[in-house]
């Protein structure tokens, strides 16, 4: 199994690498602790202590902090409880008019609105643009991405997370108490 610098790692990561490395690195069997590698890269960058169980995003990570799994962005705001959509706590601005889309599609490219709505999702932290999505009108928010932590650290690491919580989708249930 080959071993890899750090920095090695860090370079690939930022695309800092030569080519023909690159192409090598990509055929080669993979080192045993890519994992635990590129989180301490993406570890060192953040300022905030919380430790990074997986990336979400080139922004957003899954966190653990205080007994809990939350969604936390670079800039250090946090989306509460990692089964419930972050989506639900960011900024959002919707594009359903002709002259909004027109901002971004031309011609026949351009949705019909009254079909499509785009959406866009900015973080109240620093402003990031966190996701975009052309979605039916009236369709809730996609929820891209819930992983399976446990079992990804229990059978893929081969090192369980410390108090198991119960893999479900929870934004059904934040929804039901604001409309209660
Ligand atoms: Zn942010």
């Amino acid at each position: 199994m080959p071993e890899y610098e750090i920095a090695e790692i860090e370079r690939l990561m930022d695309g800092k690498l030569p080519w023909p490395r690159v192409q090598e690195i990509m055929k080669g069997a993979k080192d045993s602790d890519r994992f635990d590698k590129w989180v301490e890269v993406l570890q060192g960058r953040v300022e905030w202590p919380e430790k990074i169980l997986l990336p979400l995003t080139s922004e957003l990570f899954i966190v653990q902090k205080d007994g809990e799994r939350v969604v936390k962005c670079r800039c250090g705001q946090e989306f509460g409880d990692y089964r419930v959509n972050w989506k639900l706590q960011s900024l959002i601005h919707t594009r359903d008019t002709e002259e909004e889309l027109q901002e971004i599609y031309q011609g026949t490219e351009q949705p019909d609105p009254t079909w499509v709505q785009i959406r866009e999702y900015y973080c109240p932290g620093c402003g990031s643009q966190l996701e975009v999505e052309g979605v039916p009108r009236g369709t809730p928010p996609d929820f891209e991405f819930l992983p399976d932590l446990d079992t990804f650290y229990r059978e893929w690491l081969g090192r369980p997370l410390p108090d198991e919580k119960e893999f479900a989708d929870k934004t059904p249930d934040v929804i039901k108490e604001w409309s209660a």
